[in-house]
Parts: C-alpha cells; structure tokens; sequence
C-alpha cells in the first residue's frame, strides 16, 4: 500500500473509533512520524494530505525542513537535550516531550516566538520511558508560569508497548484525568486541552479514551526498509 490507501485506512480506523465512543473525526489530529523514513516519503504524506510531520531527532528535522521548509507544521516527539534546542526551536510548532525546568528555561530563552508544548508523562512507569511521574506533572506546570514562550498545550504519553488493552486503557484514562484536573485550573499560560497519545499500535484505543492527536509512523509511512 502507499501512503495514501494506508492514510485512507488510518481515516476509517478513526472514524470506527470515533463512533464507539460518540466523538467527532474532526477533533482528531494525525502525526505523521516520518523519522524512519526519507524526505520523499514524507513528501508523498503531504501530498497525500497529510499537514502534521513529527520527527524524534535534531538532525532528522533539519534534513527535512531543508527541502519541506514549513509547507507541514512541525512537531518535535523525542527526548530534546538542551544543548540541541537553538537548533530547532523555530523550525517547530510543537514540542511533544517537555519533561524538565532546564529545558523550559532554554526554550524561553531561544524561541522567537511562542512554543505550544505537550507535558510528557511517564503513566506506565517504565524506567525506559522519559517524562514526569504523574504525581509530580501539577507542580512541573505550576512551575512554568514565568516562562513567555512556553503554552502548555496539553500532555503526551508514550503507551508500554503492549497488546494488553487493559492495560492501554488505564494508561491513556490516567493522563486524561490529569489533563482534564490541569485544564479545570484555567490557567492562561496551560489551557491544556489537548491529549498526545496513540501509536501505530493503539491509537484506536487512544482515540477512544479521549486522544486528539496521534502520532503515526509504521502504519502510516512505512519504515525505512518498505520504501522502494
Ligand atoms: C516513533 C514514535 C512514534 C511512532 O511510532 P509508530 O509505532 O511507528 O507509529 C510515536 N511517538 C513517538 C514519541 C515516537 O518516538
């Protein structure tokens, strides 16, 4: 398949979604994860209809935004050291995995304009998986409010990588509770409204426990090695 029948399957998969729970397609952002793949490929997504492009590294984006420039809106999904935000903090929209206080400072400090930022939790507790202990995630944002160029969009998480649905549920209800506990603050600075979550592998699952943007890579673009 290329990616434009898979983006056509990915569309019914989330409508299915949508209707079991009674939501509306529209509220549903897809990600296109093209961190595995070349710049054509991804270039096929765009045209394709795709408008979201996420990448996971600081050289990825660049290589990409070199010949994409800002024909997508970009996100960034990984783990961003702090030496590597002057590089691409103005080629984002959104920054998917604040997870630290020296981060937010590094970003208020390079960023031109304002940065739409997902909290990254840490649901399942996994030592692999980076971002804040649920417990700590209202003190983290309660700490953010100095910060001009930093928006609190909403939180993101990463799913154990799993087929126990039990166990997807309970990870996308616990950080949409917590969403939901932070957007009933009304706080200016953190309206977070928004809830990142969902894989190739879950985001059905994801949408139907309240996603609205899902991060696709495998099952959208391929991987690298599909590419002809
Ligand atoms: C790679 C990656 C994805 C996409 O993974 P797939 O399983 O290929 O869909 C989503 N989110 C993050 C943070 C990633 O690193």
């Amino acid at each position: 398949m290329n990616v434009k029948e898979k983006l056509s399957k990915i569309h019914s998969n989330i409508a299915e979604a949508c209707q079991n729970v009674g939501r509306n397609p529209e509220e549903i952002n897809i990600i296109a994860v093209t961190k595995y793949v070349s710049v054509e490929r991804a270039s096929e997504a765009i045209d394709a209809g795709i408008v979201h492009l996420g990448e996971n590294r600081d050289e990825g984006l660049l290589q990409k935004w070199e010949v994409l420039g800002d024909k997508p809106t970009w996100h960034y999904i990984g783990t961003l050291q702090t030496r590597k935000v002057k590089n691409i903090i103005d080629k984002i929209s959104y920054l998917h995995s604040l997870d630290r206080l020296s981060l937010a400072k590094e970003i208020d400090k390079r960023a031109s304009g304002v940065v739409k930022c997902f909290v990254q939790v840490n649901v399942s507790g996994e030592e692999t998986k980076h971002g804040l202990e649920p417990d700590s995630v209202l003190t983290f944002i309660e700490e953010l409010k100095p910060f001009q160029h930093i928006q609190v969009e909403g939180l993101m998480t990463m799913a154990p990588y799993t087929d126990n649905e039990a166990q997807l549920r309970n990870c996308f209800q616990t950080l949409k509770k917590l969403q939901l506990e932070i957007q009933n603050l009304n706080l200016a600075y953190a309206p977070c409204s928004e809830l990142s979550m969902g894989m190739s592998n879950d985001y059905q699952i994801a949408i139907e426990e309240g996603a609205t943007m899902v991060r696709i890579g495998t099952a959208l673009v391929g991987e690298e090695s599909e590419v002809e």
